[in-house]
């Protein structure tokens, strides 16, 4: 027993080392921070129970250091102590049962917590209500004199107090904070170093280091740092009796002028903060900083010093790390889905990995433009993230773990599941199935087609579609309104009674309003608000048929007309000027790149001759008369391109769709199946029922009872459920109720709907 812990304290010190090497010396760590934190917890945690274990050489005797060279170096008046970690509930809990064990019996203890910033520690000192002193935590004893820079950072006040009401500065005090960019500032650096063409930076707290020991502050002074401050290292003058709890002194410091971290909190019990542990982590996204986790901090300053330190900790604070975002395991192999576009999208296959709390096995690669891009490859050590609810991704390989064994992963060259070829549409980033009748693609279309929020068929779930394609009683979505009983009931797994359910819903679904048809139709970019837009300004589908087809026939004259011009340039456009390439593309997609910019302008033909110079410049052409079938291109297309929302590519999207042969011939079996394709009737809005209250009863001629409810609220009227002296007629069709009769008792009119309408057209 002893000697199996000895061994695995051996083995902890030794991968430690080799970790500590790769990060610091070759620069290219094969683990992430956190799996690095384990180990070191454990080797620790080992250490403290068996101190017999403990080796001279072991890496817990060595506080980490930041110091450099290029500063002069400043001596911490107290040491700047690091934390412990807890990792979950039961860590929290062990750690204040330790400290209770030390205290007097019956002390009762209650806490701070704070946010733990993923920043960099700095310790500044203020003389007279002067900062005359900046430095790095370096080794926690001497740190780098980094005053000028400290002073570019405009969250850290030169003098203090900052306000003339605050309280007096003490002769001395040195505080203890953190340095680091807010995530929109770190992403506004980045966006920077994007428009001078340099690389982006991948890692906050790195850069936020880097820059913090820039050697001229004037550098330092472009970027956005911030500091955080949170405790008081040392001071001279300060009443300390009234800052012997952590929750003042964070008031006291606040008051004084320093950026506090709002967010942190007081709480009497540690169950208290325990409870409020999920509530953090899923706040951690959207806080303005990154932080690693929370700390837990003894609210009684002078319990906390009675606790003492223990290595080169404070027993009175300890660090909670969040389950980590980030974890590394093996790439094994990648799979290709086709979904209803015929996309093909690649998925990693990776050695089960807990992270985010949660067992992983597969992770999303985007696509093969970005696998090759972060040189991914099969057999890879890889970095995964996980955060929040969005679906793992893989951030890239730890390129220094690779043996050669490792393959490059390449897009497939045909469908996995229809074996047609795999094409890459020019200028797209994603690979496509060749073919729009591969069954995989015609299943993912119909799955989405059934689903909740598109048409909503219930009992029509991912195995049924699958039954009905093998059987070959569906091919696309209008095969699904000419089912048949019938055949259903000599399936296997279908009853008598699922095969009614599934009957009836797919009556139920032909009455779709129609936004929801469109959205269901399932076109690149309509979704449900879209679709909405879309049917406020058009009200049946061969509406949107018809000008699809126009569109497209303006767009083939243009094209046509074009063509000519096009011919006289020369083959390799390579040479030309930026000007002349982006007016070719322009020419090339008329309804993208040139209609939306002419809607509702009227001197089309002079304000292309003037943006199309440079082309006819350079083909010595006259001006081609293009103008006129623009025009009508734009004439056409104007109300697609008009709605609010609607961008020219999403136009141009909508516009292929349904000029599509295929989708047309599908749209045109539905209607003839009975299903629905035009908007309800608008119902004009007035104010002629106002003041009035109606009650319904009975089967209306023609409207449902939410239709005349929606009829008479649109016109300031108000429905109830029950006839009293209040009402102000019964709205009575077949069949009534007893409300019929109530209001004969009561002496209230009853009205018909051929009634209710008349009084709303009368006004
Ligand atoms: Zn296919």
């Amino acid at each position: 027993m002893a000697d199996d812990l000895a061994r695995r304290a051996a083995e902890l010190r030794d991968q430690l080392h080799f970790h500590i090497y790769r990060y610091n010396v070759l620069g290219d760590p094969i683990i992430t921070d956190a799996e690095y934190d384990r180990l070191y917890h454990e080797l620790r945690q080992l250490e403290e129970e068996h101190p017999e274990l403990i080796a001279v050489d072991s890496p817990t005797q060595r506080a980490g250091s930041d110091l450099s060279e290029d500063f002069p170096k400043v001596r911490h008046p107290a040491p700047v102590l690091s934390l412990a970690n807890a990792f979950d509930e039961a860590g929290l809990r062990a750690w204040e049962e330790r400290n209770l064990r030390l205290l007097p019996a019956g002390t009762e203890l209650d806490y701070v917590l704070e946010p733990k910033f993923d920043g960099l520690t700095i310790v500044i000192t203020y003389e007279n209500g002067l900062l005359t002193k900046a430095a790095t935590r370096g080794n926690g004893e001497i740190g780098d004199d980094v005053t000028a820079n400290v002073k570019t950072i405009r969250t850290v006040p030169l003098r203090i107090p900052v306000r003339a009401d605050g309280p007096p500065a003490p002769e001395r005090l040195v505080v203890r904070g953190e340095v680091l960019f807010h995530k929109e500032d770190f992403e506004a650096v980045n966006r920077q170093q994007e428009a001078a063409e340099l690389p982006r930076y991948v890692n906050a707290r790195n850069t936020a280091s880097g820059t913090l020991k820039q050697k001229d502050s004037r550098i330092t002074a472009t970027r956005p740092l911030t500091a955080y401050i949170y405790s008081v290292l040392d001071s001279v003058g300060i009443v300390l009796d009234k800052l012997d709890k952590q929750w003042d002194m964070l008031e006291y410091l606040r008051e004084m002028g320093f950026q506090i971290p709002q967010e942190s909190q007081y709480y009497p019990t540690l169950s208290d903060i325990i409870q409020q542990l999920p509530a953090w982590e899923s706040r951690r996204d959207s806080l303005a900083y990154e932080i690693d986790g929370l700390v837990v901090k003894v609210n009684d300053m002078r319990l906390a010093i009675e606790l003492g330190v223990v290595g080169k900790d404070p027993r009175g604070a300890i660090a909670f790390k969040f389950p980590s975002q980030e974890a590394t395991t093996k790439l094994i192999g990648v799979t290709a889905s086709v979904g209803r576009t015929g996309k093909i999208t690649p998925t990693a296959q990776l050695e089960p990995v807990f992270v985010g709390g949660v067992t992983v096995s597969n992770a999303s690669l985007h696509n093969y433009d970005q696998i090759e891009k972060l040189d991914v490859r099969v057999g890879d050590t890889i970095i995964i993230k996980r955060s929040g609810d969005v679906i793992p991704y893989v951030v890239g390989p730890v390129t220094g773990a690779r043996d050669g064994t490792e393959e490059p992963i390449r897009p497939p060259e045909l469908c996995p599941f229809s074996g047609d070829p795999v094409i890459q549409p020019p200028g797209a980033v994603d690979y496509y199935c060749s073919n729009p009748l591969c069954p995989e693609r015609v299943f993912r279309q119909l799955e989405f087609f059934v689903s909740r929020g598109a048409m909503d068929i219930e009992g029509m779930g991912p195995e049924t579609i699958k039954t009905l394609i093998d059987q070959q009683l569906i091919h696309d979505e209008a095969d699904i309104f000419y089912l048949q009983a019938e055949p259903l009931l000599e399936l296997e797994r279908f009853a008598e009674k699922k095969v009614q359910n599934l009957m009836e819903s797919i009556e139920r679904a032909k009455d779709r309003p129609l936004s929801q048809f469109l959205a269901s139709l399932g076109i690149d970019g309509v979704g449900s608000t879209v679709a909405t837009l879309l049917v406020d300004h058009f009200d049946s589908v061969d509406a949107l048929i018809e000008i699809a087809r126009q569109a497209k026939a303006a767009e083939a004259a243009f094209r046509q007309a074009a063509a000519s011009l096009l011919q006289a340039l020369p083959e390799d456009l390579s040479d030309e000027a930026d000007s002349v390439t982006r007016n070719v593309a322009r020419l090339r997609d008329p309804l993208v790149e040139l209609a939306p910019r002419y809607v509702d302008v009227q001197d089309i033909d002079v304000r292309l001759q003037r943006l199309l110079k440079p082309l006819y410049e350079t083909i010595g052409a006259e001006a081609d008369d293009i103008a006129t079938p623009l025009k009508n291109l734009v004439d056409v297309a104007a109300p697609l391109l008009r709605i609010d929302g609607l961008g020219p590519v999403l136009v141009e999207n909508i516009i292929n769709w349904f000029a599509d042969e295929h989708n047309r011939q599908v749209i045109h079996k539905m209607q003839q199946a009975g299903v629905k394709m035009h908007a309800e009737q608008k119902v004009a809005a007035s104010n002629v029922l106002e003041g009035q209250t109606f009650v319904l009863t009975g089967t209306l001629p023609t409207l449902t009872r939410d239709e005349a409810t929606a009829l008479i609220e649109a016109n300031g009227g108000k429905v109830t459920g029950s006839v009293s002296k209040k009402t102000s007629y019964v709205l009575v069709g077949d069949s009534p109720g007893s409300k019929a009769e109530k209001a004969r008792q009561l002496n209230i009119p009853t009205i018909s709907e051929a009634e209710l309408q008349a009084m709303i057209a009368a006004g």
